[in-house]
C-alpha cells in the first residue's frame, strides 16, 4: 500500500532534519526564539533566530475544499467591507455582546467620538484572512470545508506562508497596503508619505512582518518608506497636521530631521486588551481613527471581525430571524450561497430561543463535547473545549454569557504528519486549518469597492491533541498543501 506522507527511519528523519532547519533559516522562514528555547538572558540583545515550526511534508488535502474556499474569498471581502459601512448592525452587535465586554465597548466608543467630530479619511483597507477546515462527518460524508473564522485585525503569517507555499502571499498581500498607498493620494502638507507598521515589543513573529515590508519596499513608484512603530510609542512620535485635514505626521525618531505623512497604518497589534494596559493606549488608538490615514483596519471593521459577527451572519433565517446575507449582499444569490455552504452551527449564549437552546446544550455534560465556546477575543489561547464548557460557564456570571458563542466543532477526517519544532521531530495524527488571504479597499461613504481580491494562502497544522492552532502561541506549524 502506498503510504503518504512515508515513514521515516530514524537516518531519514535525521537527514530531513538537517535539510529543513537550514532550508527554512536560509529562506527567512524564522521566528524569534520562544523563552522556553532561548532563557532571555541567554539573548539579552533579542538577536537570535530560529526555523518556525513545519511539517516535513505537505498535508494532503482535498482540491475540491481548497477550491471552494479561494472560489469565496472576493464574496467574503465583499461581505465585510459592507458589514463595515453598516453602522447600526455594527451597533447592535456591540449592544448584543453587552456591558460585559469592555474590549469591545471601548473600542466602540472611540467609533463614537471620531464619528461626533466627523471621519476626514472614508477609505478603508482590509487584509482579511477566511480560515477553515475540512469537515467530514463520523459517518465519512463528502468532505466540505467550513469556517473557524474570519479575521480582520493582524491576520499573520502572509509573509511566512509565502516561503512555506511559494505562492506568493507577501507580494500580494503587501499590493493591498500600495494600492492603498495610492488611493490616499499625493501628500497634503509637502512631508514624504510613507506606511506605518503597528507593532507589538517583543513580537517573535517579526519576520513574517518583515517578509511584507521588504515586498512594499521594492515598489519603485512609488517609494514606500515603511517603518515600524510599537503601538506603546504612537503618542510620542505622531501627531496631527493643524488644520482640518488632520493629516497623521510621523517622526522617526533615528531621523528627527524627517517627519512624513502617513498614508496607510498597517496593525499587527491593538487586537486584544494587553495593547490597552491604559487610558493612554485607547487615546492613542482614537488619535489614529481622528487622523487622515487609510487604517487597517478602522475600528468599525475590527468591529466586524468578531466571532459575535460571524455568529450572526451564520444564524439560519426564521421567522423572526430575518435573512441576513442579503442585507450586505444584495442581488448577489450566488455568492451567498458560497457563503453559506462555509458556515457550521454557531449559537449566541442570549435569552433568544437559539441562545436558551444553546445554553442548554453549553451546560450538558454530554452534548458540550461536540462544541467550542469563544469569547470575543483574538490571537489564540482563549476558548473553551467540550466538556470545560459548563465548568467554565457556571464560573462566569450568567449576565456575561451573551459576550461568547458557541460553536459546533468540525472533524476534519484523520491525517498524518511529521512536525519539526524546535530541533525535535514529533509524528502522529495532525489537524489543518486552511487560512485564505484577501486584500479590499472600500469606501465608507460612496460604499464603493475599490479592490478586491484574493491573496494567496496559509495552511497551519498541529499535532492532533492540541485544541489551538496559533503557530505563534507555540501549538501549531506552516504547512502547504498536497491536493
Ligand atoms: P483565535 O481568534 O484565537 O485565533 P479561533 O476561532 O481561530 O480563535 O480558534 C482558535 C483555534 O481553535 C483554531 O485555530 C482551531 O484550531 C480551533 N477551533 C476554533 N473553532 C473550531 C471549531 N469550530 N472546530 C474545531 N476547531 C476549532
Ligand atoms: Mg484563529
Amino acid at each position: 500500500m502506498w503510504v503518504y506522507p512515508p515513514e521515516l527511519t530514524p537516518s531519514e528523519g535525521e537527514r530531513l532534519t538537517e535539510v529543513v532547519k537550514d532550508w527554512t533559516i536560509a529562506h527567512g522562514l524564522a521566528v524569534r526564539p520562544p523563552p522556553t528555547v532561548i532563557p532571555n538572558e541567554a539573548d539579552p540583545s533579542g538577536i537570535l533566530a530560529t526555523a518556525a515550526p513545519v511539517t516535513l511534508f505537505p498535508s494532503p488535502f482535498p482540491d475540491v475544499c481548497f477550491n471552494q474556499a479561494v472560489a469565496v474569498q472576493k464574496t467574503y471581502n465583499e461581505l465585510y467591507a459592507s458589514i463595515s459601512q453598516n453602522e447600526d448592525f455594527l451597533a447592535q452587535i456591540v449592544k448584543d455582546i453587552g456591558d460585559s465586554d469592555e474590549f469591545i465597548g471601548e473600542l466602540w466608543k472611540i467609533h463614537l467620538r471620531v464619528k461626533e467630530e466627523g471621519y476626514v479619511q472614508h477609505k478603508s483597507l482590509g487584509l482579511f484572512r477566511s480560515d477553515y477546515m475540512v469537515h467530514q462527518d463520523a459517518n465519512g460524508s463528502v468532505p466540505q470545508v467550513k469556517q473557524v473564522e474570519f479575521n480582520t485585525i493582524a491576520s499573520s503569517f502572509g509573509g511566512l506562508s509565502t516561503q512555506t507555499s511559494l505562492l506568493h502571499d507577501a507580494a500580494r498581500l503587501a499590493s493591498g497596503i500600495r494600492q492603498a498607498f495610492i488611493e490616499y493620494g499625493p501628500s497634503f502638507t509637502a512631508h514624504e508619505k510613507c506606511a506605518l507598521f503597528l507593532v507589538q515589543g517583543g513580537e517573535r513573529n517579526v519576520f513574517d512582518q518583515r517578509h511584507l515590508e521588504y515586498e512594499l519596499q521594492k515598489s519603485q513608484d512609488p517609494v514606500i518608506p515603511v517603518f515600524r512603530l510599537p503601538f506603546s510609542e504612537i503618542l510620542q512620535h505622531t501627531s496631527i497636521a493643524d488644520g482640518a485635514g488632520r493629516q497623521l505626521l510621523y517622526k522617526p525618531p533615528q531621523l528627527p530631521a524627517h517627519t512624513f505623512e502617513v498614508a496607510v497604518i498597517y496593525m499587527r497589534s491593538g487586537y486584544g486588551p494587553s495593547d490597552y494596559p491604559d487610558q493612554s493606549a485607547w487615546e492613542a488608538r482614537y488619535h489614529l481613527e481622528r487622523s487622515a490615514a487609510i487604517k487597517c483596519p478602522t475600528v468599525l471593521t475590527q468591529v466586524a471581525g468578531t466571532k459575535k459577527v460571524q455568529q450572526v451572519l451564520a444564524t439560519p433565517e426564521t421567522p423572526s430571524n430575518p435573512p441576513i446575507l442579503s442585507r450586505f449582499l444584495p442581488g448577489n444569490s450566488t455568492g451567498i450561497s458560497e457563503l453559506s455552504s462555509t458556515f457550521t452551527n454557531i449559537y449566541p449564549l442570549d435569552e433568544t430561543e437559539a441562545g436558551l437552546k444553546a445554553r442548554k446544550i453549553a451546560l450538558d455534560p454530554e452534548l458540550c463535547k461536540s462544541y467550542v465556546l469563544k469569547p470575543q477575543r483574538e490571537g489564540g489561547g482563549n476558548n473553551v473545549y467540550r466538556t470545560a464548557i459548563p465548568e467554565f460557564l457556571k464560573s462566569v456570571p450568567e449576565a456575561h454569557w451573551t459576550s461568547y458563542i458557541l460553536m459546533e466543532l468540525i472533524t476534519p477526517p484523520p491525517v498524518r504528519n511529521v512536525i519539526l519544532r524546535n530541533g525535535k521531530l514529533e509524528q502522529g495524527g495532525v489537524i489543518c486549518e486552511l487560512g485564505i488571504y484577501g486584500t479590499c479597499i472600500w469606501d465608507q461613504q460612496a460604499k464603493t469597492v475599490l479592490h478586491n481580491e484574493q491573496a494567496g494562502y496559509l495552511l497551519r497544522t498541529k499535532g492532533d491533541k492540541s485544541e489551538e492552532g496559533g503557530v505563534a502561541a507555540g501549538f501549531g506549524c506552516m504547512d502547504s498543501v498536497a491536493l
